[in-house]
């Protein structure tokens, strides 16, 4: 029996699974290493937690997953190791099988914790298949008007375009769709979590997505902006003196709800909370997930289900009901006693539009990919 390994380096998170490689892959374990760069932790899906106080970045982060799964899966035999990679620019539409020399193209595109996951597996395990999935590739196909800022075409040509990201979240709710729901052909997925994008699927496919060029577009995230006048970045950087290093860490890091409410990214710890910023963060989260929702309705021309997925789409029944609340002229509606239970389908039974609560697996996304690869 050979084992998968996947990988899914967030900017101070491994994410990974290990996988039986049978078709479809068979999940042993999964886990997350959290909060590499501080007090980093490993969390088991399946154990107990514990700090690891000498984790200091990804590779070492690496050598902790390698020696939780030699523990507990010593006989595993990993053939293939496949990654999350954010970014696949302009040629990636599938995910590839990587060799060291066809790293160097991902380097411009500023992930290096996706790279340094890369080259930490490559160390761990030189005779695997290395495969690459990328989070763009779903969205590849946009029709033009999807894909484009009214920039003057150079930009266009040269690869300054709206990518779209959580691609291989969307992959997996458009495989368990068509699955479970054929009969839904105009579906709009928002994926919740601390990174948050919305994305309008006609048929499983991708058509529009909320997220642009950059993961810092569209809706409020836990610490990114969303969507921003570029207005206001102008402003930074001329009148308050701002550099770019400054302004990304403003965009990326303290903006957000964490930035709104003045208190924490946390949407458990907002909704705990009886600070009135904390009410005015929850406010405008759910303010642009419905605008969205119209503006992806619109892109559509209709609608036969909401899927909510993430963090905050699998688990939290107020922000569910606030999204759909007072849109039954659009057809959707929540079962109050459905949503509070997370049910699949929080819609009450005959409702024009489908609106469902369906966790998430990048990970299972990510081990096909390498069966198939590898
Ligand atoms: P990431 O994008 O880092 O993978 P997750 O998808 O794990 O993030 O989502 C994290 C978010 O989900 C956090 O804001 C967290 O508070 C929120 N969340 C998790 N469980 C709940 C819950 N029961 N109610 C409200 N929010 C929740």
């Amino acid at each position: 029996m050979t084992h998968i390994l996947t990988l899914n380096a967030g900017s101070s998170s491994l994410k990974y699974g290990l996988y039986e490689a049978t078709d479809p892959p068979r999940p042993l374990t999964t886990g997350k290493v959290g909060r590499i760069g501080s007090t980093a932790r490993l969390s088991p899906a399946d154990g107990p937690a514990r700090d690891l106080p000498s984790v200091t970045d990804h590779a070492t982060a690496l050598f902790s997953v390698l020696s939780e799964i030699n523990d507990t899966h010593p006989k595993a035999r990993v053939t293939a190791v496949g990654h999350r990679v954010v970014h696949g620019g302009l040629d990636y539409d599938a995910p590839i099988r990587l060799t060291p020399d066809a790293l160097s193209p991902f380097a411009p595109l500023h992930q290096p914790h996706n790279l340094a996951g890369v080259r930490a597996a490559i160390s761990a395990f030189p005779d695997a298949a290395q495969i690459a999935c990328f989070d763009t590739a779903f969205h590849r196909n946009h029709p033009f008007v999807n894909d484009t800022f009214a920039l003057p075409r150079r930009y266009y040509e040269a690869g300054v375009r709206r990518y779209g990201f959580h691609g291989l979240s969307y992959d997996y709710i458009a495989s368990d769709l068509a699955q479970h729901e054929p009969d839904l052909s105009r579906v709009i997925v928002a994926h919740l979590g601390n990174g948050a994008s919305m994305c309008a699927m006609r048929d499983g496919r991708s058509i529009a997505s909320t997220m642009g060029f950059s993961a810092l577009d569209g809706l409020p995230m836990g610490t990114r902006s969303g969507q921003l006048d570029p207005g206001v970045v102008l402003y930074l950087m001329d009148q308050q003196g701002m550099s770019p290093g400054q302004i990304t860490e403003l965009l990326y890091n303290q903006s957000g709800l964490k930035g709104l409410s003045g208190l924490t990214n946390d949407m458990r710890d907002l909704e705990a909370s009886s600070d009135p910023r904390a009410a005015e963060a929850i406010d405008y989260f759910t303010f642009r997930i419905r605008r969205e929702l119209g503006a992806l309705a619109v892109s559509l021309g209709g609608l036969d289900g909401v899927v909510f997925c993430g963090g905050i789409g699998e688990n939290s029944a107020m922000i569910r009901a606030r999204v759909c609340e007072g849109l039954d002229w659009i057809g959707i509606s929540c079962d109050a006693d459905r949503n509070a239970a997370n049910a699949r389908v929080i819609s009450p039974d005959g409702s024009p539009v489908r609106v469902m609560a369906i966790p998430t697996n990048e990970e299972i996304v990510i081990a096909r990919a390498a069966l198939a690869l590898g």
